[in-house]
């Protein structure tokens, strides 16, 4: 049996941008494991101003560079595969990668400053489906993949009283 395996980054270093919960959809050029070159249409589950958690069908290795173009903004950069994150299911797994080029912002949102939960939690906009208030949350890491994956999260309203699936909407600097 191996031992599960230590990646630097995540945990030691302080997080220097908010991560938001925010779907956006990438073309990946990379060289799988076995070395053969792939294109993928996929998503990102979490962007931040360094770096974006992505979930692909490939498989990478850590520290491999790959290229990831942004379908919403068209821009695109070069990242280094930081490590295998989350959870993997039948048929997607989660990298954790980080740019090599981190002036070049490719998402098109802002990023709000750090905030003391942003180190360990994950900001999701949501939007209750009754009455249409949005309310920033922060939410763990499998909860925001089980919230991408299932489309919504089951809660009650301080604002209209209902409980209702709420959806993710599009994070807003404003
Ligand atoms: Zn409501």
């Amino acid at each position: 049996m191996g031992y599960p395996l230590m990646t630097q980054g995540e945990f030691h270093k302080k997080r220097r941008s908010a991560r938001l919960a925010m779907s956006v959809p990438i073309r990946v050029y990379a060289i799988d494991f076995k070395g053969i070159d792939f294109v993928e249409e996929t998503s990102t589950v979490v962007v931040n101003h360094h770096g974006a958690k992505i979930r692909l069908t490939h498989q990478l290795l850590p520290e491999q560079e790959i290229r990831i173009q942004s379908l919403q903004t068209d821009q695109e950069a070069v990242f280094r595969v930081v490590n295998r994150a989350g959870r993997s299911e039948d048929r997607f797994t989660f990298w954790g990668v980080e740019s090599l080029e981190p002036t070049n912002n490719i998402w098109g949102v802002g990023f709000p400053r750090p905030a003391a939960a942003d180190q360990r939690l994950v900001r999701s906009t949501m939007r209750c489906p009754v009455c249409h208030w949005s309310e920033t949350l922060y939410l763990d890491e499998p909860l925001v993949e089980s919230v991408q994956e299932l489309g919504g999260l089951l809660r009650g309203c301080l604002h209209c009283g209902l409980t209702g699936v709420w959806k993710p909407v599009p994070y807003s600097d404003s």
